[in-house]
């Protein structure tokens, strides 16, 4: 019998997963990327001997057993895959009001951890872990337990803010603000990002955090393998400029503005604004009109450094850091003087138990209106008044870096920048967005992108289906596969 076709718009996590899965599955799968790297946020680049990963710089839950190493171990990358465990007595550290914060690995850790900071926050801190691991659990898809999910927690905690429900449990202010200092992991906005979202976090990196020795498209590159082992196709540079419909169902999509290519499903893992696009007719102008206006998680500016020889001792954490006393909150609203107000520095791992960094990462969040009027350029064509913006910026990030990371730029050979305008080119995510449309719990399920679209046989797949980050797109993942096989079948087969 022949086989059933499935054609996947794009090659980041979201696509690359879901094409192992129904690969593996019996389905004739081929993926079309549009750039000339497969991976979309998995993509590293190279300058000399330096490599640098531009959007997966950590994972969590990876340890044997653990939720994602189960993923990953079914999707046949774990074979493929070397990590390297950050410091479990803190892997990561919140630099606040002059006080450095750390986050131990494990519950009682991290609780010991944060009571030496705060020794009489013991009984609201167990309230808390206690109250993350019971929204991880009553999530079938994050404790990959196929048993009735506990509807009203789930609900409940992605109705309630992140601040609000610290706020029912805290009295303390800093250790409210301390608990979130991870934020930019998840671009997290007072009043509006979920608490659900904030604990499936926690809960990801606390079991076990680790770094990918050798670069983030390690993943890329394993799952292209075991697609092309079950029969499936990954084609770059090839940009889907259609999905081809009649009245409400696909026949298939036209790749870059010239070959048809028919199959029986398509998948799209991109932006869902670009998706609702590609489509064209079939979608209603007012679904249209809601995904376009929908808020967005900032975007990032970047700096990656390449360290001198043996200058700079490997750091085995990831830093926060704030520059303002007053709260980590609402960084992203900065103003161009206040501007970074936060930032997040992480060394990456080219080989396992480095000694010194060769390379690393300086992120802070940038709107997208700051380079708005560039937009329309291209990646290393977009002029001298472009390249001085990307200068200064630079130069005032590494200022804010070096107060808190003292001797940083005298360990510095180079360093390369950039914008959510890169971003924008490089995945085609709306406004060059870190993380795709942000979760607002005064929107509802209205910020909420179904999996399903009204063209009966197109689905979506990628970080705006379930939520961003490894574990995020894998459970999206699962969701969207669930559509061609069964929810029950694919928690056997990951099972
Ligand atoms: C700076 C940064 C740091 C991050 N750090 C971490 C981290 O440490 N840990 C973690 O777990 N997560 C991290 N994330 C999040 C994580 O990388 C993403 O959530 C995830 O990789 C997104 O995968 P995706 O498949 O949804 O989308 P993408 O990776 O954006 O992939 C979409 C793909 O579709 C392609 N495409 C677009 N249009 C077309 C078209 N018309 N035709 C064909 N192809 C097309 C794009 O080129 C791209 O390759 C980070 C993200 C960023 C931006």
């Amino acid at each position: 019998m022949e086989k059933r076709k499935v054609i996947i718009i794009g090659s980041g996590l979201g696509g690359l997963s879901t094409a192992v899965i129904l690969a593996k599955s019996g389905f004739k799968v081929t993926v079309f990327e549009k750039e000339k790297q497969i991976g979309g946020c998995l993509q590293c680049f190279k300058r000399g001997n330096a490599k640098f990963e531009t959007g997966m710089h950590f994972l969590g839950s990876a340890k044997e057993g653990q939720t994602l190493d189960k993923i990953l171990n079914f999707l046949e990358v774990k074979k493929d895959l070397k990590l390297f465990g950050l410091d479990p007595t803190g892997y990561e550290i919140i630099s606040f009001r002059g006080q450095k914060y750390k986050f131990a690995s494990q519950k009682e850790p991290f609780i010991n951890q944060m009571c030496e900071y705060f020794p009489s926050e013991r009984y609201n801190l167990e309230k808390y872990f206690s109250l993350i691991e019971e929204i991880t659990q009553a999530s079938p898809l994050h404790s990959l337990q196929y048993s009735g999910p506990d509807i009203q927690t789930n609900m409940k905690y992605r109705f309630e803010s992140v601040n609000s429900v610290l706020d029912n449990i805290f009295s303390d202010d800093l250790i409210k603000e301390v608990l979130v200092g991870n934020m930019p992991l998840y671009a997290a906005q007072k009043d509006k990002t979920p608490f659900s979202t904030h604990a499936y976090v926690m809960n990801f990196y606390n079991a076990d955090s680790s770094r990918i020795v050798g670069g983030s498209d390690s993943i890329a590159f394993s799952m292209k393998k075991t697609i092309e082992k079950y029969g499936g196709e990954v084609f770059a540079s090839s940009s889907v400029t259609d999905i081809v419909c009649q009245d409400l169902k696909s026949t298939g999509v036209i790749v870059n503005d010239s070959e048809f290519y028919p199959s029986d499903y398509v998948i799209s893992d991109l932006h869902p604004a670009s998706t609702v696009k590609l489509i064209g007719k079939p979608i209603r102008p007012a679904f249209r009109n809601r995904i376009n206006t929908l808020p967005q998680t900032p975007g990032v500016f970047s700096i990656y450094v390449e360290f001198k020889g043996n200058t700079m001792p490997y750091m085995n954490y990831n830093f926060y850091g704030y520059n303002k006393e007053n709260t980590v909150w609402d960084c992203e609203k900065y103003t161009l003087n206040s501007w970074p107000e936060c930032f997040l520095y992480m060394h990456f791992c080219q080989i396992e138990n480095p000694k010194y960094a060769h390379t690393g990462v300086i992120l802070a969040y940038m709107r997208f209106s700051e380079v708005e009027k560039w937009s329309g350029t291209h990646v290393g064509n977009r002029g001298k008044d472009y390249e001085n913006f990307k200068k200064l910026k630079a130069e005032k990030l590494l200022e804010t870096v070096e107060k808190q990371v003292p001797g940083l730029r005298n360990c510095i050979k180079n360093y390369y920048t950039s914008t959510p305008l890169t971003y924008l080119d490089y995945t085609g995510t709306k406004d060059g967005s870190m993380y795709g449309v942000a979760k607002d719990v005064n929107l509802g399920p209205a910020c909420r992108i179904p999996h399903r679209t009204r063209v009966s046989n197109v689905f979506q797949a990628g970080q705006n289906v379930n939520a961003h980050g490894m574990l995020g797109v894998l459970v999206g993942t699962v969701i969207t596969c669930s559509e061609l096989l069964t929810p029950r079948k694919m928690f056997e087969l990951i099972n």
